[in-house]
């Protein structure tokens, strides 16, 4: 399916119907209804099927396959054992993949931050040094990428996504001589929020394109690497591997974690790079931590078992979240067909809904008085400013299944009504 962008056509026969809209609307709003559509949370339904982690690795069940004691202090790298699963999913060596904590979105923040305090490998000087550091943020994109950043002090110029990744002409354009932009966010599998996957040729083209920073980064962001909705599994693009091949090998540091997998809050994050980044992160980090928890590594190493066990798993996932997106799907086809457009995902946790320019806003205040909570208007783009005011990030995961198709079929009714008052107007 195409990108969702803004639809420009608003059909004259909306402005007709807005005293029946309007009438909708009461009717939706007069319901009371409570429901939440706003973040990307895993369903209580989905934490159940990771329940077993809570009784591992059990009492007297101390030490790791190499016979480490996983109680004590150490092992900065993360335990080999759940590092060989994931490093078999990833598509890495072993050696150039980390096990830490609960939160990938540690890893990314650490990473930014030991860039601007010390520089990365290749820096002429701490990026904290340089009079400006921008990154490339394509759009729409994770609200928290754009958090980061801004804590920092990291300028985000902003480039569109297309059905295969990032626009890779346009960040080749930008980065070619400008040496301030030091970096880009990718989220190659299955993006939060589009769903769009990154080609193999997009890949290449990001991990060999020439830029004028010499330690230029891209945080390729796999959180969703093995999240499908559907059998057709893609399978994400090696940038490590492909950085390596182009001559660049350390332009890529990659991030995923179990978040969506076992517990949101308490699983395992991974950060997999060059050699020489790895070397680079594990020495900032042995200053800030003697040691991972690998009681939590060991419990999810046990509970998997083997890669094929986090397939199995992600399986059970699917059975639970397809029919929810189905209903998403479902309810924008039936009733929102003329007047926007939207993403069909075969994976992740998101659906983009492009509505009328000048009504998303409006749209969510409207669903918001009737009880339907939605990610904030503009949230996909860095300082919260969508140019169109287009965008909307519906995220179907958390809420029961009828619940889904409720809340939907709100926030059809005021996707319509914002877009006859607009024509209206
Ligand atoms: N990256 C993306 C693209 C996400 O959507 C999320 C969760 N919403 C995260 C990272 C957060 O990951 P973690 O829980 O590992 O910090």
């Amino acid at each position: 399916p195409p990108e969702p962008t803004a639809p420009t056509t608003a059909p004259e026969d909306l402005v007709a119907r807005l005293a029946d809209l309007q009438q909708d609307y009461a009717a939706l709003q007069a319901r009371g209804l409570t429901l939440d559509l706003t973040r990307g949370k895993p369903s209580a339904e989905q934490l159940d099927l990771s329940d077993a982690l809570l009784a591992l690795p059990g009492e007297g069940v101390h030490t790791d396959a190499d016979g480490t004691d996983v109680r004590n202090y150490g092992g900065l790298q993360g335990l080999p054992q759940l590092r060989r699963i994931f490093a078999e999913l990833l598509g890495l060596p072993i050696e150039q993949l980390l096990a830490a904590g609960n939160a990938s979105l540690t890893l990314m923040y650490d990473t930014l931050t030991y860039a601007t305090l010390f520089g990365v490998p290749g820096s002429e000087r701490p990026w904290g040094q340089e009079e400006r550091v921008r990154f490339i943020c394509p759009v729409p994109g994770y609200d928290r990428h754009f958090t980061v950043c801004e804590a920092l002090g990291i300028e985000m110029i902003t480039v569109p996504m297309t059905p295969d990744g990032p626009d890779a002409e346009a960040v080749a354009a930008l980065v070619a001589d400008d040496p301030s932009i030091k970096g880009m966010w990718v989220v190659p599998t299955y993006a939060n929020p589009d769903g769009s996957v990154v080609s193999e040729d997009v890949a290449r083209r990001l991990v060999s394109m020439p830029t004028a920073a010499p330690d230029f980064r891209i945080l390729w962001d796999n959180a969703y690497a093995l999240h499908h909705l559907t059998e057709d599994e893609a399978t994400s693009a090696d940038a490590v591997g492909l950085a390596a091949e182009a001559g660049h090998p350390d332009r890529v540091v990659l991030f995923a974690s179990t978040s969506k997998i076992t517990f949101a809050g308490a699983g395992v994050a991974f950060l997999g790079s060059s050699p020489a980044n790895v070397a680079w992160f594990s020495k900032h980090l042995s200053a800030q931590s003697i040691g991972p928890d690998k009681v939590n590594q060991l419990r999810h190493a046990l509970f998997f078992g083997d890669a094929e066990g986090v397939r199995v798993h992600m399986r059970k996932h699917r059975d639970i979240l397809a029919p929810k997106f189905d209903a998403v799907i479902g309810v924008l086809a039936e009733r929102l067909g003329e007047v926007a457009t939207w993403s069909v995902p075969r994976g992740g946790y998101f659906v983009t809904l492009a509505v009328q320019p000048g009504t998303a806003s409006r749209v969510v205040e409207l669903a918001r008085a009737a009880g339907i909570a939605l990610t904030p208007a503009g949230a996909a783009f860095p300082y919260g400013d969508d140019p169109q005011d287009s965008i909307l990030r519906l995220a179907p995961t958390l809420p029961p299944l009828d619940e889904v198709r409720v809340a939907m079929d709100g926030v059809a009714t005021c996707v319509l009504l914002a877009g006859a008052e607009r024509a209206a107007d």
